[in-house]
């Protein structure tokens, strides 16, 4: 497991120094507009501790900050309209596609761009 990066572009947008264009936050979660949209609607959804990744949360985090990570997934899709059909999808570590290493998931849903 790497080490958190504490520089990592959405622990910078967590603490307010990079922009976002935020869809929802609550004491678990916080989601934004991915800047590379590769579906009409593309929102990442990250927690507000630091984990290196879906291994990492699902391993170090407490159980009440998992339930409320992922019950403020649904809610960022029931926020957005799309709670009849979405996707979520996390790729973890290099060799699953994962470039920025604050875990994140990746909440999909409409035709792919
Ligand atoms: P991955 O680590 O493979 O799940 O991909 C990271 C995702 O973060 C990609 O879809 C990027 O387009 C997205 N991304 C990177 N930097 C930013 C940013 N500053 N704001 C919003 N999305 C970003």
């Amino acid at each position: 497991m790497p080490l958190y990066d504490r520089n990592n572009i959405f622990a910078r947008i967590l603490r307010g120094e990079a922009p976002c264009t935020k869809v929802y936050e609550d004491e678990f979660a916080l989601a934004f507009n991915d800047i590379r949209p590769k579906a009409r609607v593309h929102v990442l959804a990250i927690p507000k501790g630091e984990y290196v990744s879906l291994i990492d949360f699902s391993q170090s985090a407490p159980p009440e900050t998992v339930a409320g990570f992922w019950r403020a997934v649904t809610k960022v899709a029931e926020q957005l309209g799309v709670a009849d059909g979405y996707r979520v999808s996390s790729n973890v570590g290099p060799g699953g596609g994962q470039v920025v290493f604050h875990f994140h998931v990746h909440i999909l849903s409409g035709p792919r761009t």
